[in-house]
């Protein structure tokens, strides 16, 4: 019987046939492929990407270059010097985030007291050696000036959960 089975099943190509009906269903169905970058999947925001550091509305780096961010570091992929200034603030006078060895695990933005590092939704950044992946003070603070809307905009949603 099974014989009779196999048989027919291969001269009528039932398994073709079966194969074309499911390809049939999906032909149809709502696609879930996006056209990336024109069309991007909703994203938290958490999303822990791309760092930025960020600059008071008056312009004013938000770093009080107190390294707790440095020391926290599971990675030791930042890199901090300071200078003090002669109205007796500190600031960094460099400031490097090293992103090959950087896992994004949040720590550095978690322990920062005045939310001067941050990491941003941008995910697709790329670099063609390994110091284009060195990013420095200069460096982070563009990406901050340039997506500050969004960076501000997640800080507030995530607000009452920190
Ligand atoms: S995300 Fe984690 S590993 Fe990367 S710089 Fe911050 S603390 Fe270091
Ligand atoms: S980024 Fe924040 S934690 Fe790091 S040195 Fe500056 S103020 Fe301190």
């Amino acid at each position: 019987m099974d014989r009779i089975k196999d048989f027919f099943s291969t001269f009528l190509l039932w398994e073709l046939l079966k194969g074309m009906a499911l390809t049939g269903r999906y032909m149809f169905a709502p696609k879930i492929t996006i056209q990336f970058p024109e069309e991007r999947t909703p994203m938290s925001p958490r999303f822990r990407g791309l760092h930025a550091l960020r600059r008071y509305p008056n312009g004013e780096e938000r770093c009080i270059a107190c390294k707790l961010c440095e020391t926290i570091c599971p990675a030791l992929a930042i890199t901090i010097d300071l200078a003090e200034r002669e109205d007796g603030s500190r600031r960094t006078t460099r400031y490097d985030i090293d992103l090959t060895k950087c896992i994004f695990c949040g720590m550095c933005e978690e322990s920062c007291p005045v939310d001067a590092i941050v990491e941003t939704r941008i995910f697709d950044y790329h670099g063609e050696t390994r110091s284009d992946l060195i990013y420095t003070k200069e460096k982070l603070l563009a990406v901050g000036d340039k997506y500050e809307e969004q960076i501000a905009k997640d800080r507030a949603a995530d607000a009452k959960y920190r």
